[in-house]
């Protein structure tokens, strides 16, 4: 599908300059990013100055660019150039349009005490009444998982916490969220992802409110967070954390928690809060087998069959090969099986193998690409640094290891070459490159710490 996007998009960026509509690309952020990283995060960014080949757009704080261009930088861009193919760069301002903006947001009552606060909450993570346990689909490599979250439900408290661990799209959020909804009618159900927490948790400290805060997360009986893995690095949240934490166990309230590894492989969190995550039953989902991507599949076909009352039936053997050649996950796995499913209905013909293999080409062929952008993104999140410090004249240490580490990945995985990476590195000097290559080989020779990290940024990279 993003293919044929770029497609459009080529013939367009190929008639005369064009200049883009911003509203457009926000309400294509919101699509995209989902309402809620789309509200707390995008929506006050503003359009300062378009140049053919970058833009430069304004965000409210510092604190927000920082955040965007560690998490959300490489999106952007990619959606972005869905609009103006011929953009490769994007910087950020602080500036004064974004920030009456964003406090015009406050103004509104967005957040003036416990209630707002609630509601605001409510709205971003209100439960989705479609992710429960009825649709979630038992294989060896979640039965473990499944059977241990609806064993909460029947009895909070039975483990505490419940930590359920595993890859992207392997149905975390969906467990916790069939929790939510199996015990909100019972208890008093907080369920939030991590990234959100912290939202809240900064926001709270900029408008001196942590009192409201802390009663609020506290006085859940049944506390689920999304994705702990979220507060790596962050000291203050760590910190917040673990006594909100503390505190619910205190009262018995239950704990669920999600993350994307076993709590002992958190790096950059405080041992104590790695041991609380412990304390409790740990569960992992693995990567679906054959026999479960085929489940999948099935009960998914015959949704549609009886949600749209429309027949769209695959062979077995299409079926098969889907389920044989999709090697990622679930949610990808669910991705592919639409795209072909939009063929059968735009052809309205049933679909033979060869339509199926030409139609996933290039899903299925689709080498990882490795970009400067996505080094330098991956790199500063995970020294906890901007990109905007990382790409800086600074010389100091904990800017200049990452810069280059970043330079040293950029030549190691890509086939740019040294003035082009030096150019990407706000216009250094190959022999910088040069330089930092040298520097990051030696040291990792010697030093176990340093050959982790970048074995560590390696597999971010290749995994994403
Ligand atoms: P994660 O939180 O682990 O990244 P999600 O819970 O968001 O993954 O799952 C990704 C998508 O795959 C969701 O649409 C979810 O409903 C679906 N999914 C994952 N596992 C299953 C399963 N066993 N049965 C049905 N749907 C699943
Ligand atoms: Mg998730």
């Amino acid at each position: 599908m993003e293919k044929k996007s770029l497609k459009q998009n080529e013939i367009f960026a190929s008639e005369e300059e064009k200049f883009l509509s911003w509203s457009e690309v926000l309400i294509s952020f919101e699509k995209k990013f989902g309402t809620e990283i789309y509200s707390s995060w995008l929506k006050d960014i503003v359009l300062i100055k378009e140049y053919n080949d970058y833009l430069i757009l304004g965000v409210p704080t510092r604190f927000f660019r920082d955040w965007i261009v560690s998490r959300y930088l490489d999106k952007i861009l990619e959606q972005v150039k869905t609009f103006k193919l011929t953009l490769n760069r994007i910087e950020f301002k602080i500036s004064e349009e974004a920030k009456s903006l964003s406090d015009e947001g406050l103004k509104q009552g967005e957040f003036n005490g416990v209630a707002e606060i609630k509601d605001s909450i409510l709205n971003y993570n209100r439960l989705n009444p479609n992710l429960n346990f009825e649709n979630f689909i038992e294989g060896s490599s979640n039965k473990i998982a499944l059977s241990s979250s609806k064993r909460i439900c029947e009895q909070l408290s039975r483990y505490n916490p419940l930590y359920i661990y595993g890859g992207v799209g392997l149905g975390k959020t969906h467990l916790l969220n069939a929790i939510g909804l199996e015990l909100q009618s019972k208890s008093n159900v907080m369920f939030i992802s991590a990234e959100r927490f912290m939202y809240h948790f900064i926001k709270s400290i900029k408008k001196n409110d942590m009192v409201n805060f802390k009663d609020f997360f506290r006085k859940s009986s049944v506390f689920i967070i999304d994705d702990i893995q979220f507060i790596r690095g962050k000291e203050g949240l760590q910190e917040e954390f673990f006594h909100t934490f503390n505190s619910l166990i205190e009262k018995s309230s239950q704990i669920i928690i999600s993350a994307d590894r076993a709590p002992m492989k958190l790096d950059r969190v405080q041992e104590r809060i790695k041991s609380r995550l412990s304390g409790g039953l740990i569960v992992d989902i693995d990567l679906p087998d054959y026999e479960l991507k085929i489940k999948i599949i099935k009960k998914r076909l015959e949704d549609i069959q009886n949600e749209f009352k429309e027949n769209c039936n695959l062979s077995e053997e299409v079926i098969s090969y889907i389920a044989t050649e999709s090697k990622t996950n679930v949610r990808d796995l669910i991705g592919i099986l639409n795209r072909v499913i939009a063929f059968t209905r735009i052809h309205k013909r049933q679909l033979n193998i060869r339509d199926c293999k030409q139609i996933l080409k290039d899903v299925f062929n689709q080498a990882k690409v490795i970009t400067v952008d996505r080094i330098q993104n991956t790199v500063s999140s995970f020294f906890n640094i901007s990109i905007t410090d990382m790409l800086s004249q600074r010389r100091s240490r904990p800017l200049a290891r990452p810069r280059q580490v970043a330079m040293y990945l950029a030549k190691k995985m890509t086939s740019r070459s040294l003035p082009e990476i030096g150019r990407r590195f706000a216009n250094r000097d190959h022999t910088t490159v040069i330089h930092a290559v040298k520097t990051i080989t030696k040291i990792s020779e010697k030093d176990e710490e340093m050959k982790k990290n970048i074995d560590q940024i390696k597999g971010l990279l290749l995994e994403e």
